[in-house]
């Protein structure tokens, strides 16, 4: 492989943080390493640190991106290089996807697409890289492998924790015994208030974190109608009685999350973090091989609401 460029998509997690340390091991195999992470603006704070000790501690060197939408044009983003220090908090390149494409949910999962995928892809093709002189690697677990694309072949994408049989509880492990860790539990990984996790976990945030979710809070309130995906499914009636789009699950607003914390229902406890036994961040780990990354703002099918 020594002709070839290995890319890491490194999310920010112990996953792909593991599986980044261990490859850079082997680096003298490929023509070169770039390990990239795509900001979203909506990260935890600890989950920016944590990277930024990699690149300190573990020589990481990561490239830092962040989407840059074209609004008024058919093409999807594309990235500008940021750092540690100016990479946004705001949301700014989430919030310039949402004015685009609209507000992501279940039905229309663009975020990691416009945010991620693109960006990365982009990125790479300035840099002359695509599938034939460059292999990706993917942070995906052998406990997860069904998440491996289907299209991983043919676009010289490997998975080495696959590979190499490594399951959540490796990566805790040995986690565990470096200098450093990710200083957050489980349910602030990846976008604080990512709509796809699961309502306990938001619940959780809400109740620790509610300023978490003035951004999407916002978003719903300025963007409840944009985008074609929205505009299509609100006009032709397929939400029954719905004036906006929500991002959460069961068309979830942020408001119904704040209600149901309140109503006191249970809270998330990772015991990783608490120190009591096992449990490990989830990740938002774009998977290039589920879309071509055209700039696509498809519409759902109908019965899959
Ligand atoms: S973490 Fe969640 S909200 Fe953020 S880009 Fe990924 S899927 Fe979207």
């Amino acid at each position: 492989m020594i002709d070839k460029t290995l890319v890491i998509s490194f999310s920010g997690g112990r996953t792909s943080g593991y599986m980044t340390k261990k490859l850079l091991e082997t680096k003298r195999k490929w023509k070169e390493v770039l390990v990239l992470f795509a900001n979203t603006g909506q990260e935890h704070e600890k989950t920016l640190e944590f990277i930024n000790n990699c690149d300190q501690q573990f020589g990481f060197n990561t490239v830092w991106l962040e989407a840059v939408t074209h609004k008024d044009q058919k093409k999807g983003s594309t990235a500008k290089v940021v750092s540690f220090e100016t990479a946004s908090r705001d949301g700014k390149p989430f919030e310039g996807v949402i004015e685009k494409y609209g507000i992501p949910w279940s039905k229309a999962g663009h975020c990691t697409r416009e945010l991620k995928e693109n960006p990365i892809k982009n990125y790479l093709k300035e840099r002359g890289l695509d599938k034939h002189n460059r292999v990706m690697a993917i942070g995906i677990r052998a406990d997860e492998a069904h998440r491996k694309a289907k299209s991983a072949d043919l676009n010289n994408f490997i998975y080495p924790l696959i590979d190499w049989d490594i399951e959540k509880e490796d990566i805790l492990s040995w986690w565990e015994d470096q200098p450093f860790d990710l200083e957050i539990p489980e349910h602030m990984g990846n976008c604080v208030w990512c709509w796809k996790k699961s309502y306990i976990k938001l619940v959780t945030v809400m109740k620790e974190k509610p300023e978490a979710f003035e951004f999407p809070e916002r978003m719903e309130k300025l963007h409840g109608k944009t985008g074609n995906i929205a505009q299509k499914m609100l006009n032709n009636g397929v939400l029954k009685g719905q004036k906006s789009m929500k991002f959460f699950r069961g068309f979830r607003s942020v408001d119904d999350i704040r209600e149901m914390a309140e109503e006191g229902t249970d809270v998330f406890i990772d015991e990783h973090y608490a120190r009591l036994s096992g449990g490990c961040s989830e990740e938002c780990q774009p998977n290039f091989g589920i879309d071509d990354g055209e700039d696509s703002n498809r519409i759902p099918a109908l019965n899959a609401i």
